[in-house]
C-alpha cells in the first residue's frame, strides 16, 4: 500500500472525485469547538462542562474518494444506536450532556452507499479512519467485509482510555481489527513522513495528532486540486485559518503544530479543505473554493511578511 519513490514535490496528481456524505448531526458546546487560547487541556475540558451555549448542530461527514485504482471511504459517520438510551456510557458525564447525536437508521453511512451505487463489500478498497471517535467509528458494522485501515497510536490510545477520549470501544464490532498506516511514503509539505493508499502516491496519510492520540488526515491530489479530508483536525475551516483550537485537545501545542501544517499545504497548493463536521464543508466542495480562496477573503495576519490577500491566488 506504500511506496517510497514518490516524491510528493514533484506532484503526483490522479482523476479523483469526493463526495460527502452526511450521517446526521452532532452538537457540542461552543467551548467544543473553540477553547480560549491561553487555556490548558484540563482547564478546557472544565470550559465545556461549565458551557451552556451550542456550537450546532453540526453535520456528521463521511467522505467517499474515488481514484483510478478504487474508492476509498474516509470516515463512517455515527450511527443511529446513539439515539438509544445507555448506547454511549452512561457514566460518563461527556457522553450524557455535552453532546447530542441525531442519527436515523437511514441517515446511516451503509444505506447512504448503497444509494450511491457502491457495494461496501465489493467497491471499496478500504475505510480509512482519521480517528477513532465514536461519531466517525458509528458505521463500522457496515464494512465486516472491507479493509479497515488505522493509525495504531490512535487505536492504542481509544483501546488504553476506554471511553474516557471520546472512543468507545465496546461498541466497535467484534471482528473490528484495522490495519495499521504505514508511514514509509516520504515527506508531504511540512509533515516528515506519510503513509500511500495508491501506486501512484496521489492519496496520502499525514499524522495530525492533538484532537486525539493518532488522528490523521487524507490527502488526496485531484488534477485541479487537492481534497484534505481533514477529520477533526478542525471543526471549521475558519477556525483553522485563525490558530483557534479545539477544547478536547490533549496538547494546544500539538493541536497547533498539526494545524499550522495542513495550513501550510494550503499555501503551497490549491487546496480544499473538507472537515468532518464544517458546516461550510460541502459548499466549499461544490464550489471548488480553496483554502487560499478563503484566506484572501477573510484573514488579515501577514505570510512571509506580505498580506495574504496579496500572496493567494
Ligand atoms: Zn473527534
Amino acid at each position: 500500500m506504500s511506496n517510497r519513490t514518490t516524491d510528493w514535490q514533484e506532484g503526483n496528481r490522479a482523476e479523483i472525485k469526493v463526495t460527502a456524505i452526511q450521517t446526521g448531526t452532532a452538537n457540542c458546546h461552543t467551548k467544543q469547538e473553540i477553547g480560549p487560547a491561553e487555556w490548558g487541556p484540563t482547564r478546557r475540558k472544565i470550559g465545556i462542562m461549565m458551557d451552556k451555549e451550542w456550537a450546532g448542530p453540526l453535520p456528521i461527514y463521511a467522505y467517499l474518494v474515488e481514484h483510478p485504482e478504487g474508492n476509498f471511504l474516509v470516515d463512517t459517520g455515527d450511527s443511529a444506536h446513539n439515539s438509544e438510551k445507555d448506547w454511549l456510557p452512561k457514566l460518563n458525564p461527556f457522553f450524557q450532556k455535552e453532546v447530542q447525536i441525531r442519527v436515523a437508521p437511514e441517515e446511516e453511512v451503509g444505506p447512504q452507499l448503497t444509494g450511491l451505487g457502491v457495494d461496501a463489500a465489493k467497491d471499496l478498497k478500504a475505510v480509512v479512519m482519521t480517528h477513532m471517535h465514536h461519531d466517525h467509528t458509528g458505521g463500522l458494522n457496515h464494512f465486516p467485509h472491507t479493509e479497515i485501515l488505522a493509525d495504531p497510536a490512535g487505536l492504542k490510545a481509544a483501546r488504553r482510555k476506554r471511553g474516557l477520549i471520546g472512543a468507545v470501544p465496546r461498541t466497535w464490532p467484534r471482528w473490528f481489527d484495522p490495519k495499521p498506516f504505514v508511514y514509509d511514503a516520504g515527506p508531504v509539505g511540512p509533515f516528515q513522513r506519510s503513509a500511500s493508499l495508491t501506486s501512484d502516491g496521489a492519496i496520502r496519510i499525514v499524522e495530525t495528532p492533538g484532537h486525539m492520540e493518532g488522528h490523521v488526515c487524507v490527502i488526496a491530489r485531484g488534477i485541479d486540486h487537492t481534497y484534505i479530508l481533514a477529520g477533526d483536525l478542525t471543526y471549521r475551516e475558519r477556525n483553522l485559518m485563525d490558530d483557534a483550537v479545539d477544547g478536547v485537545t490533549y496538547s494546544v501545542e500539538t493541536s497547533l503544530a498539526s494545524q499550522r501544517g495542513i495550513k501550510a499545504i494550503g499555501e503551497a497548493e490549491p487546496s480544499i479543505l473538507l472537515p468532518a463536521h464544517d458546516p461550510d464543508a460541502v459548499a466549499r466542495l461544490e464550489a471548488g473554493r480553496t483554502m487560499n480562496a478563503s484566506a484572501e477573503v477573510s484573514l488579515e495576519a501577514p505570510v512571509n511578511g506580505m498580506p495574504v490577500a496579496a500572496v493567494a491566488k
